[in-house]
């Protein structure tokens, strides 16, 4: 049984259809790529995955558990985190506190029943080890606000990573960033790789080709197909409809 399902997700913004009838399945551990020129649906349908916009039709499904009628915090909950093409971080709170927030929503009651010195304590300690894991220890006392773009990703990435997920939603991850950047993000990604299962909406196609086991291709709201890199590359419709005209050289 996949770990992830969506079935038959709808979603109309007035006339028009952004999510149609999308079937995508995420296997235990895979990191799949989703991809398809702009405005192919790709965002929302992270947005309906991540319970951000509400489905016309369909439903959710995480390790046998319905998510559909959840809202999006129940979802974290549930093991579904997502990070979003523009960073989400508290922009005048510092890299610490946006940490130890982040941490503490997830840790809650796994905490509860430690003193409160252990548990601040355990709370600075899984702060700390998420820090040195997105290279962002250096200025954990810097607002986030002020952090160089490539780094406010980090933070993002780490916030969805404090809630310790099952399936992690990354919409853009490597969106904006120069060259050292997002060779470094290709590695974090890389070494979540069996930890957790990865959605990866990215357009640089250089990025998906060495990450992704699996590629799913959206357009207009649709999965035209789904396979490995061989498979997609090889796909005729693919190639007319998406990569003829969109992936950069
Ligand atoms: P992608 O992420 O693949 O570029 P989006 O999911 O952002 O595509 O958009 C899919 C389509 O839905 C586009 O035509 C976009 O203009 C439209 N759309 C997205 N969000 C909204 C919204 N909140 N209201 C109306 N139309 C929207
Ligand atoms: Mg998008």
């Amino acid at each position: 049984m996949s770990l992830f399902r969506a079935q038959g997700l709808v979603k109309r913004f007035g006339g028009l259809l952004a999510a149609d009838h999308v079937d995508l399945a995420v296997e235990q551990g895979e990191i799949h790529a989703l991809i398809g020129p702009n405005g192919a649906g790709k965002s929302t349908l992270v947005n309906l995955i991540s319970g951000l916009l509400p489905a016309d039709a369909g439903r959710i499904v995480l390790d046998g558990v319905d998510l559909t009628p959840l809202s999006a915090q129940q979802r974290v909950r549930h093991g579904l985190a997502r990070c979003f093409q523009i960073a989400s971080v508290f922009r005048s709170d510092s890299v610490r506190d946006n940490l130890l927030l982040a941490v503490q929503a997830q840790a809650g009651s796994s905490f509860r029943c430690l003193r409160r010195r252990e548990s601040e304590r355990a709370l600075m300690d899984a702060a700390q080890a998420l820090a040195e894991r997105l290279a962002l220890t250096e200025v954990l006392d810097r607002p986030a606000g002020v952090l160089p773009h490539g780094m406010q990703k980090r933070l993002d990435v780490a916030l969805a990573l404090a809630a310790r997920p099952r399936l992690l939603l990354l919409d853009e991850p490597m969106a904006g960033m120069g060259p050292e950047d997002s060779r470094q993000m290709i590695e974090l990604i890389e070494s979540l790789r069996g930890e957790m299962a990865i959605l990866l909406i990215e357009h640089d196609m250089d990025a998906v080709f060495q990450l992704a086991g699996r590629i799913s291709v959206l357009v207009n709201g649709r999965v035209l197909t789904s396979g490995d890199a061989a498979h997609v590359r090889g796909h005729a419709e693919v190639q007319s409809v998406y990569l003829g005209t969109e992936v950069p050289a």
